[in-house]
């Protein structure tokens, strides 16, 4: 397998780290590294370009891409989208099989006119809108395990039957065309998580035979996080196992997590080089 890691680095604590932490697995001839800013890095050396204004409109009216510059945080927001546009490109071109994409801020409260929670644009969103344009791809399936609801991706993809979009969070909503909602209990153990992942999403990303699967991680459900569902570590990476056996078996191994929610240091060190090592298929010796 071939493994992009999508980089972006902003002001904050969560990510500080990185890329450090990644040592062991950056080295790897199956591993690339495309990233946009950090600290220690000279500018011109950057890999991670920016998406167009034109890529953006296909999912945001541009009113509220003006609002998101007169927040201030136009730059971030759009390097954070398009760690998940350019991930998808190299996947469509097949220079890469899977990612893991480092974002400023998430993407699955930012609908085509609003955004919130500390999500701007939608990366998934754009980067299936250019999967179809640049590479005729017709079937995605989106999974979304923050602890929140997926509120702006539910409403990008509400009326678009080829897109099976699977939110995890505690609310009930109605299924509408391919957006189910899988309400979780506010206090939920790991067996049980798995196993409504396993017996209420599997067997639906199976029949549904999506072309390529975007994963919103977030893991602000964990033990002592903002979300706090009561959720392990641990639980993400056999989440993360489970789901890249899946993206193998129906999708030819295309699969790209995107980093949403979550706010510890701590948990951002320990699960993100793990999760990368699933995707890669690799081990560094530290983490046997
Ligand atoms: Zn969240
Ligand atoms: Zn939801």
């Amino acid at each position: 397998m071939r493994t992009g890691i999508f980089f972006y680095y902003q002001e904050g604590n969560r990510l500080r780290d990185f890329p450090n932490a990644l040592e062991g697995i950056l080295g790897r001839e199956n591993v690339f590294f495309y990233d946009a800013f950090y600290p220690s890095k000279p500018a011109s050396s950057f890999d991670l370009n920016p998406v167009s204004y034109e890529a953006l409109l296909q999912v945001h009216t541009s009113e509220m891409i003006e609002e998101v510059r007169r927040a201030g945080v136009f730059e971030g927001a759009l390097l954070s989208a398009s760690g998940t546009v350019r991930a998808a490109e190299k996947i469509g071109r097949g220079e890469i099989d899977n990612a893991f994409v480092f974002t400023g801020y998430g993407d699955h409260h930012a609908g085509p006119d609003f955004f919130g929670g500390g999500c701007y644009f939608n990366g998934a969103g754009i980067a299936i809108q250019e999967l179809r344009k640049e590479f005729g791809v017709k079937r995605f399936a989106i999974i979304d395990t923050d602890a929140h609801h997926g509120d702006g991706t539910w409403e990008v993809f509400r009326a678009d039957p080829d897109v099976l979009y699977v939110c995890f969070c505690g609310y009930l909503f109605r299924e509408e065309n391919s957006n189910i909602n899988i309400q979780v209990p506010s206090r939920v153990k790991d067996e049980e998580y798995l196993r409504l992942i396993k017996e209420g999403y599997l067997p639906k990303v199976k029949s549904f035979r999506p072309e390529i699967l975007f994963w919103n991680w977030g893991y602000d459900g964990t033990q002592g996080e903002y979300g706090d569902i009561g959720l392990t570590p641990e639980v993400h990476i056999f989440l993360a196992k489970e789901l890249k056996k899946i993206a193998d078996e129906v999708s030819k191994g295309r699969f790209i997590i995107a980093l949403c929610g979550g706010g510890r240091r701590d948990l951002a060190h320990y699960l993100i080089p793990r999760m990368i090592e699933v995707l890669a298929e690799v081990q560094i010796p530290a983490h046997r």
